[in-house]
């Protein structure tokens, strides 16, 4: 029994899958294609996936954001969740990596629902904004370029309605962000981001340890 955060070695991990991944074909389809990219390490696991798209029904969201889009995974994930009538705006730069995540969003019928945005995320966050989106985002889902976090959750609070959840990915960044031996700019970029959460009164704040850690952040 442990009272902190247990460590996932393999063979725990398989099991964790083993008794609790309900992932859809379409979903393990897309994974296995993203999987043959040289940057299959940016797409999110399944069961961060599966989690997502609970926290979608668990809050009853009907208007989600999110802001890199990669292939597609997270965002058929939470599309999948949304009823009907829900939508979700995608926000990506590559042509490449959307154009397979459209053929799985049309494979698995949810297309209608999401709105790919090809351009860099802030302008089009100050679009919406601009377009009198303010306060009207039930759930925004930032994993994106690291540098631009804090600019993206600026941006974010302000489309996100009282009580809708940001969720950020990539927080705990391998562990890099603990190792007082690592430097470089994205883990800079994140651990200012994550000081920079931990004393902001205007959410309540998680740090999920799944996948590469997912900081869950609240509006107040
Ligand atoms: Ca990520």
């Amino acid at each position: 029994m442990s009272n902190r955060t247990i460590t996932i070695d393999d063979r725990l991990y398989e099991y964790l899958l083993g008794v609790s991944l309900r992932e859809p074909g379409v979903l393990a389809r897309l994974r296995a294609e993203t999987m043959k990219l040289p940057r299959a390490g940016m797409q999110i696991s399944p069961e961060q996936g599966q989690f997502m798209a609970l926290l979608v029904k668990l809050m009853g969201a009907r208007l989600v954001l999110e802001i890199g889009t990669f292939t597609g995974y997270s965002a058929l994930a939470m599309a999948l969740a949304l009823p009907a009538d829900g939508r979700l705006v995608a926000c990506d730069v590559s042509e490449e990596w959307t154009a397979t995540a459209r053929r799985y969003w049309k494979e698995a019928g949810v297309e209608a629902r999401i709105e790919l945005r090809l351009a860099p995320a802030l302008q089009t966050l100050r679009d919406l904004l601009e377009a009198g989106s303010a306060s009207s985002f039930d759930l925004i889902f930032i994993d994106a370029d690291k540098g631009n976090y804090l600019a993206y959750y600026e941006a974010g609070l302000d489309l996100l309605r009282p009580g809708g959840l940001i969720a950020v990915d990539n927080t705990l960044w391998d562990g890099r962000v603990a190792d007082d031996a690592v430097d470089d700019d994205d883990t800079q970029a994140i651990r200012a981001f994550n000081a920079a959460l931990h004393d902001d009164a205007r959410v309540d704040l998680s740090l999920v340890p799944i996948g590469d850690g997912l900081t869950l952040a609240r509006k107040l």
